[in-house]
C-alpha cells in the first residue's frame, strides 16, 4: 500500500472552515487508495502569541525546556480539532503528539534537530486504514522533554515522516497554489512553476523559503523525497495545480524557471586596497569571524598601480558592524576608503544549468540595461544568476527580466 504524508500550515488550518477543507482533500487522497500521516502546523498566529507568552514568563530565556512546552502547545490543539473534522465525515482519524508518533531529537530545545524516527507504530496505524494526525514541529528529547523544531519546523516534521514511513511524496498544503514565476504582487502574469528540482527550491529564498523551510527542502533532497506543493483550497479535482519538487534530469539543458529578489541588501566598497591576497585575507577574516556572511564580491583594478576596488554585498543588517570591522585591517594595509550603500537589492534568474550559459548572462544584462539599471556585482552559479542593484529598480527589473526570459504568461 502507497503511504502519503500530507502537511498542512497555519494558514490553510486556521479555523473551523478551513479545517474542513483540509479535511475534505484529505478525504479525496484517502479515496484514492493512500496510508495517510498528515501533520499540522499550529493555526496561524498562535506560535507567535504563545511565544509572546514565554518571553513573559521566562524572560531571559533560563527555562527552555517549560518554552518548548508552551511553544508545542498550537500543534496539539490543531491536530486534534483536525482529527475531529476527519472524524465528522466518518473517517477513522486519531491525534498524535510527537512523542507518540515516534519522533525523536538532540537536547537543543527551540532548535532541535530529529535524530531519528520510530516509525513503525505509526505506519502499522495507518496501514490499518486510521488517518494519523501528527503534531508538526515537535519532538522528544533525551532526557524526554517535549523540544521543538524551530520556526516552521512542521515542514521538517513533514519531510522526516515521509522518509520514516518510505512514503510515496510528501504532499505541502498551504495558502498557495505552489511556488510562482515571480512575486505576484510585482508581475501579474507571474505563472505556477509545475516542476523544480531541489536546488532551484532551495535558490528561490524569497519565496521558496515563505512556502517551506530550508532545512526541510535539504532534508527531502538529501533523501529524494518528492514533494508536491499545493493550495488546501484547490479542490482534489484541480489535481495539476501544483508544484513538484524532485531530481531534476536534463541538467544539461538551461531553463529559467524563475525571477527572484531580496531587497535586503548592502553593499560596501573598499578603494585603495592593496592588491594581493593579504589585504582580502583580513578583511574577510574579520568578517568570518564576526559570524558576517557575503555574498557577490567583484574586485578590479584601480588606476593607481598595486591598488584595486573591492566591491561586496551583505544583508543590510549587518552592514553598520561591517563598515567598523573593516575600517581597521583596512587602514593597517595602508590608506583606504571603505563606503557603505545600504540601499541596494539583489535580483536573481533562478534555473538548471546557468553556469555555461552566456546566453543566459546575456540576456540577463540585455534586460537591465535596456531599463537603464546600473548593475553593482554579479555572481553565477548552476542554479541562479545575481546582480546587485539599486532598491529602487527592484519593481522595473523583476518585470523586464520575467518578460525577457519568456515567464510572462501568454
Ligand atoms: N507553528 C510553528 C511556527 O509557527 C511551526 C510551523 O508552523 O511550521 O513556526
Ligand atoms: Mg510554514
Amino acid at each position: 500500500m502507497t503511504r502519503l504524508v500530507m502537511k498542512f500550515g497555519g494558514t490553510a488550518s486556521a479555523g473551523p472552515e478551513r479545517l474542513d477543507a483540509c479535511a475534505a482533500l484529505i478525504a479525496a487522497r484517502q479515496r484514492e487508495g493512500a496510508a495517510l500521516a498528515v501533520v499540522v502546523s499550529a493555526a496561524a498566529g498562535m506560535t507567535d502569541s504563545l511565544a509572546a507568552e514565554v518571553a513573559r514568563a521566562d524572560p531571559h530565556g533560563q527555562w527552555p525546556d517549560e518554552g518548548d512546552a508552551v511553544l508545542a502547545a498550537g500543534e496539539q490543539v490543531n491536530a486534534a480539532l483536525l482529527a475531529m473534522a476527519l472524524r465528522r465525515r466518518g473517517l477513522k482519524a486519531r491525534s498524535l503528539s510527537g512523542w507518540q508518533a515516534g519522533i525523536l531529537t538532540d537536547g537543543r530545545h527551540g532548535q532541535a534537530r530529529i535524530t531519528h524516527i520510530e516509525a513503525d507504530r505509526l505506519g502499522a496505524l495507518i496501514d490499518g486504514g486510521t488517518i494519523a494526525v501528527v503534531t508538526g514541529f515537535q519532538g522528544l528529547g533525551p532526557d524526554g522533554r517535549i523540544t521543538t523544531l524551530g520556526r516552521g519546523g512542521s515542514d521538517l516534521s513533514a519531510v522526516a515522516l515521509a522518509v520514516a514511513l518510505n512514503a510515496e511524496a510528501c504532499e505541502i498544503c498551504t495558502d498557495v497554489s505552489g511556488i510562482l514565476s515571480a512575486d505576484p504582487k510585482l508581475v501579474p502574469g507571474a505563472g505556477l512553476i509545475t516542476r523544480l528540482s531541489y536546488e532551484e527550491m532551495l535558490e528561490m529564498a524569497s519565496q521558496g523559503a515563505k512556502v517551506m523551510q530550508g532545512r526541510a527542502v535539504e532534508l527531502a533532497m538529501a533523501e529524494q523525497v518528492a514533494l508536491r506543493i499545493r493550495s488546501a483550497f484547490d479542490g482534489p479535482e484541480e489535481e495539476d495545480r501544483h508544484t513538484l519538487v524532485n531530481h531534476s534530469a536534463g541538467l544539461e539543458r538551461a531553463v529559467v524557471r524563475a525571477i527572484s529578489y531580496s531587497r535586503n541588501e548592502a553593499r560596501i566598497m573598499v578603494r585603495d586596497m592593496p592588491s594581493g591576497p593579504g589585504a582580502l585575507r583580513t578583511m574577510f577574516a574579520a568578517l568570518a569571524q564576526a559570524g558576517i556572511q557575503i555574498d557577490l564580491i567583484v574586485q578590479s583594478p584601480s588606476a593607481q598601480q598595486g591598488k584595486s576596488t573591492l566591491v561586496f554585498s551583505l544583508r543590510r543588517a549587518d552592514a553598520a558592524k561591517a563598515l567598523d570591522l573593516l575600517s581597521d585591517p583596512c587602514h593597517n594595509q595602508g590608506p583606504c576608503q571603505v563606503q557603505l550603500d545600504e540601499e541596494m537589492a539583489k535580483v536573481s534568474v533562478i534555473g538548471i544549468g546557468l553556469r555555461s550559459q552566456t546566453a543566459m548572462a546575456h540576456t540577463m544584462f540585455t534586460a537591465l540595461a535596456e531599463q537603464s539599471i546600473a548593475i553593482g556585482a554579479v555572481a553565477t552559479s548552476e542554479t541562479r544568476i545575481s546582480a546587485l542593484i539599486p532598491n529602487q529598480d527592484v519593481e522595473v527589473a523583476v518585470r523586464a527580466l520575467h518578460s525577457a526570459f519568456g515567464l510572462d504568461r501568454a
